[in-house]
């Protein structure tokens, strides 16, 4: 919560943006198959979904999530 950058305001790391070559910006949403910033997205076609973060949710927090984790074998 104290992660203080710049260049990343999002909570999780963003992919670049398909055009960040061209306009700099992380992707915040995807379309069309890729994934890229809301400024680019008018380059494309098609319908937009929300971008998901690899780490939307929590891994475990606790051992003991873990271990239930582990037991469902
Ligand atoms: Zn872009």
């Amino acid at each position: 919560m104290s992660v203080r950058s710049h260049t990343a305001p999002q909570a999780f790391a963003a992919p670049p943006c398909f055009f960040s070559n061209l306009c700099l910006r992380r992707a915040t949403i995807e379309k069309a198959g890729r994934s890229v910033c809301v400024g680019c997205s008018t380059r494309l076609r098609g319908v937009e979904f929300p971008l998901r973060p690899p780490s939307l949710q929590p891994l475990y927090l606790t051992g003991r999530a873990a271990a239930e984790a582990l037991d469902m074998d």
